[in-house]
């Protein structure tokens, strides 16, 4: 990058950090659970106006969209924040506790959406780049798929892009620090539930009913061996039964037994196989005791997987901007979940983790997003537009064609 480039955007940076950073805590105080960023989306919507911005409100329920367009037709990309927060109560005495019980911004989803402002904010006052920018404030990361209904209303056919990218803040990374990895950085997922209906009877008496508790027992040590047996061991996936309800007393057997949990893996694919064999499994342990297994899934969510191209640029981009030592180019995946995984099937990118250096992780109740993480986070979306549309680089994008890269 240019130098006085440079210079100027650290300028802008420093003078507008102490504002950032109050509108971040702001944030923190008034945390607003999925679909419900009407306050959230609002603070966002008018500072953007306030940078002279044309700002889309609504869609895919609260979300958020303003475009910096591009001087000479350069192509367009897509920065992407998520605005919700979370069903926690938050433990934290500082200030700018959650004012809200049972509300609170454990995942940093405040610091995200004041750094994709900060840069609408420096991308603006900077000279014109040759290609548009469009900022995403989503709503609903947090189990609603904002980014899926986003998608659903049209995100990608209002705002043409040719590539999109997602950063999310990071504790146990040192504060400053970047990890990012080429294929799945996060999982494919979905809920489950599973319903086993047998017969009530008495406890000395089971020879009169159909006991349902065995039969779910069954059920979760099948699922285990399915993991275990019924996929590539160098394919990580995992089945997870997190609740299991049955029974009142101590002396009848219940009638059913309702079971939740998750699955989880770095492969769309695999995860589809595995929602097709727990349908088979059950089916065949139904048929076995002669009970009734209904199964109930929900929430899918594809595995987040970064496009080769873009994610050596986003690389290269870090390195230039914070220094090899600060550059972790293949971290290990993880097995949560991000809904920015859809909008990496629609079109190339890279999702981003930024180091937060804090030993309470995401969703502690004791979590509390690093404002030192603020210039950084916007030194990088600035950094990131600025060299995607720079003359000097080669305009390449992967082809959207994830499972092939994904292993
Ligand atoms: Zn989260
Ligand atoms: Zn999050």
């Amino acid at each position: 990058m240019d130098s006085a480039i440079q210079s100027a955007i650290d300028s802008l940076i420093k003078a507008h950090l102490p504002h950032w950073v109050a509108l971040r805590r702001d944030l923190h105080a008034n945390p607003e659970l999925r679909y419900e960023e009407f306050r959230t989306a609002e603070v966002a919507a008018t500072e953007l106006a306030s940078l002279g911005y044309d700002v889309k409100r609504g869609l895919g329920g609260t979300g958020v969209v303003a475009t910096l367009p591009g001087a000479s037709g350069a192509g367009a990309i897509l920065l992407r924040a998520d605005m919700d927060a979370l069903p926690i109560h938050e433990a934290c005495q500082h200030e700018h506790a959650s004012r809200f019980a049972g509300k609170m911004h454990a995942c940093g989803h405040d610091g995200h959406t004041v750094m994709l402002l900060g840069a609408a904010r420096v991308l603006k006052e900077l000279p014109p780049l040759p290609g548009t920018v469009h900022f995403v404030f989503q709503p609903a990361e947090e189990g609603g798929l904002g980014a899926k209904r986003m998608l659903d209303d049209g995100l990608l056919e209002l705002y043409p892009t040719d590539a999109v990218f997602g950063m999310h803040n990071w504790p146990s990374l040192p504060a400053g620090h970047f990890g990012l990895r080429t294929g799945p950085i996060m999982a494919a997922s979905t809920r489950f539930r599973i319903e086993v209906k047998g017969k009530g009877a008495h406890a000395a008496q089971p020879e009169k009913g159909i006991d349902p508790i065995p039969i779910a027992c069954a059920v979760v040590q099948q699922c285990q061996t399915l993991c275990a047996r019924h996929k590539s061991p160098v394919d990580p996936a995992v089945v997870s039964i997190c609740t299991m309800l049955a029974g009142e007393t101590d002396n009848v057997l219940p009638e059913s037994v309702e079971m939740r949990g998750t699955i989880r893996a770095l492969s769309t694919r695999l995860l589809e196989q595995l929602q097709t064999d727990i349908l088979r499994l059950c089916k065949g342990v139904a048929q076995s005791y002669g009970a009734q297994i209904d199964v109930d899934y929900a929430e899918f969510c594809p595995a987040t997987v970064n496009s080769p191209v873009e994610t050596a640029f986003c690389e290269t981009v870090l390195r230039s901007t914070f220094g090899d030592t600060c550059v972790h180019a293949s971290v290990p995946p993880n097995m949560t979940a991000e809904d920015f995984g859809f909008m990496l099937q629609a079109r190339p990118g890279t999702y981003v983790l930024a180091g937060g250096g804090q030993d309470k992780g995401l969703h502690h109740p004791e979590y509390d997003f690093n404002d030192a993480l603020i210039p950084t986070g916007v030194l990088y979306w600035v950094a990131l537009a600025s060299e995607y549309f720079s003359p000097h680089r080669a305009r390449e994008t992967s082809r959207i064609n994830h499972e092939e890269v994904s292993q």
